[in-house]
């Protein structure tokens, strides 16, 4: 596979990535390319276990690129060549690029200096549904749920 511009990472970076190039460059083809088959909207996320309650009412449309004309992949980017302008991929072998945007984002840190943080019921807020949902079903059946942080994540997720 061929395209002119190649965003790996579909969420909130990647999506406005692919649409202002679309927008401004609107004969070349973009593609974006995100391992989830799904993008959970990031702000939405602590509302999940309060007013949505389903993260099937917090997911971002891919309608968002596709009626812009930016190419979809659901796929793992797992290695990039550089000189050579390809990146390979877990399923759909190598897709060759003129211009690369890594919109990877980030993941939560995990504080492993405190002692315990690998125990049963404890997590972390990740942007992935699958793990989403099963920290709800755990949150549903707890009675007390300490909340570690205090910024907006925390402040957001207590509420
Ligand atoms: C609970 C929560 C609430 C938030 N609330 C707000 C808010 O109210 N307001 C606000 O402004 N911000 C908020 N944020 C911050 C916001 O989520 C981030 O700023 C935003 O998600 C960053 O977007 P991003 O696209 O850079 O990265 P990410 O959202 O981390 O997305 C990275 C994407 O890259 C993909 N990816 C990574 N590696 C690969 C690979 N090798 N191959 C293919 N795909 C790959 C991932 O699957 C993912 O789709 C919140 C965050 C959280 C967690």
């Amino acid at each position: 596979m061929e395209t002119d511009v190649l965003v790996i990472g579909g969420s909130a970076g990647g999506i406005l990535a692919a649409l202002s190039v679309k927008k401004t460059y609107k004969d070349k083809k973009v593609t974006v390319i995100r391992m989830a088959e799904r993008v959970m909207v990031p702000c939405g996320i602590p509302y999940i276990f309060g007013t949505l309650k389903d993260t099937s009412k917090n997911v971002i449309p891919d309608s968002m690129l596709t009626n812009a004309g930016v190419e979809l992949v659901i796929d793992e980017v797992v290695s990039i060549d550089r000189p050579n302008k390809k990146v390979s991929t877990r399923k759909n072998g190598d897709i060759s690029y003129k211009k690369l945007i890594l919109a990877t984002g980030s993941l939560p840190i995990v504080p492993t200096f405190i002692p315990g943080y690998d125990l049963d019921n404890v997590f972390t807020i990740k942007k992935d549904e699958e793990y989403l949902k099963f920290v709800q079903q755990k949150i549903n059946e707890a009675e007390d749920v300490v909340v570690v942080g205090g910024g907006f994540i925390g402040v957001e997720m207590a509420e």
